[in-house]
């Protein structure tokens, strides 16, 4: 068995390691004689599963006590209408907009109910950060809206980027949740979609203040209610329970990798070396997003000749080196870097792309 080096944007590479240990426990789950996707999720067994992921995200991210944490289904694309749905409540709200994601849910909150572009640099490209005086903040806004990492343009907010504005900020972080400590007493909510950095596509993940409990009007459908799923500990319903499992996992991992501090740094060396590579190339490959807000986990580049793409990819490909092809919408390259891509899958890629531009420049 040859495994790929892989640089999927998602659903994403995950642990070996977690993906053996499922493999072990896949008929019997420590022994309780069937599967985890085959028991009740009422029963004790899937209850310690829960709890123990719950317990292990929270200790890796330090979420405060008066945070719910959730897992939820449907996808950060369902939060785009879920977030204005229970938390607008007949107010207006901001929306930052650096990237092809908090487009999308800017226009999807359109749908729902009053929301500003408080600032956007689309105009730009997305190849940057608005400066503060660009940015036009409701002081009365319901919330802000920010994706923390643009998955598509390449495009991530420091850590020390981000500001108290005074209204709860809200963050998509599908794409670098778990990627490096994050100042969790600074946000309303935090979600994510699972299969770029957590583990499976099915499971969505909302961190919540508790203070934005509650406020949903009674219109909304009983399962998109915050307030609800956090009474139901995440079931009301029976919630995606193979997922959550290897999330755990993933979690637990996560901690032998020393925590999200050792995860970091890994993540800046693996960046640093991709990004090196690429501005030393004497422009053969070009990244076009500024350097203060580059992301660690995924790099978008070009090659200066688009004609030596497809060429680039098939032979990128036959090294074992896969999913590099870039967003249809931004064309050239995308490597995505993720927790579970080792520094080793990257030193593979910056040694292919150091002699294919030494052989095609
Ligand atoms: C992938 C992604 C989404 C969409 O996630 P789904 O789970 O497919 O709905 C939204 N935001 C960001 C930043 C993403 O990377």
């Amino acid at each position: 068995m040859t495994r790929i080096h892989n640089f999927s944007a998602g659903p994403a590479a995950l642990p070996e390691e977690v993906l053996k240990q499922a493999q072990e426990e896949l008929l019997d789950w420590h022994g309780s004689g069937c599967s985890v996707m085959e028991m009740s999720h009422r029963g004790k067994e899937f209850t310690s599963i829960i709890e123990q992921a719950e317990a292990d995200l929270r200790e890796l991210m330090g979420i405060p006590e008066q945070y719910k944490v959730l897992f939820l289904q449907g996808g950060a694309t369902q939060q785009f209408a879920q977030i204005p749905m229970n938390l607008l409540a007949g107010r207006s709200a901001d929306y930052i907009v650096t990237g092809s994601w908090s487009k999308k849910a800017f226009k999807e909150a359109q749908r729902i109910g009053n929301v500003r572009c408080a600032a956007t640099t689309e105009a730009s490209n997305f190849t940057r950060l608005p400066v503060a005086e660009e940015i036009k903040l409701d002081p009365f806004a319901a919330y802000l809206h920010v994706c923390t990492n643009e998955t598509i343009h390449g495009v991530e907010i420091p850590a020390e980027r981000i500001a108290d504005t005074g209204v709860p900020l809200v963050a998509d972080m599908s794409s670098h949740i778990l990627s490096r400590p994050v100042p969790v007493e600074k946000f309303g909510l935090i979600y994510a979609g699972a299969q770029k950095n957590i583990g499976p596509s099915g499971v969505t993940l909302v961190i919540i203040h508790r203070d934005l409990l509650g406020m949903a009007p009674l219109t909304i459908p009983t399962v998109m209610d915050y307030a609800v799923m956090a009474e139901n500990g995440s079931m009301l319903n029976t919630p995606p329970t193979y997922g959550i499992y290897i999330a755990g996992l993933v979690f637990q991992w996560l901690k032998r990798q020393g925590g999200l501090e050792g995860m970091a740094r890994i993540n800046a060396e693996k960046a640093r070396i991709l990004y090196a590579c690429i501005d030393q190339s004497g422009g053969f490959y070009r990244n076009p997003v500024d350097a203060d807000c580059r992301s660690a986990m995924n790099v978008p580049f070009v090659l200066a000749n688009p004609d030596l793409d497809a060429k680039f990819l098939a032979e990128s490909k036959a090294a074992g080196l896969a999913s590099l092809k870039g967003h249809k919408s931004v064309g050239g390259m995308r490597a995505s870097i993720y927790n579970a891509v080792s520094l080793e899958s990257v030193q593979a890629l910056v040694a292919f792309m150091n002699e294919f531009a030494k052989r095609n420049g």
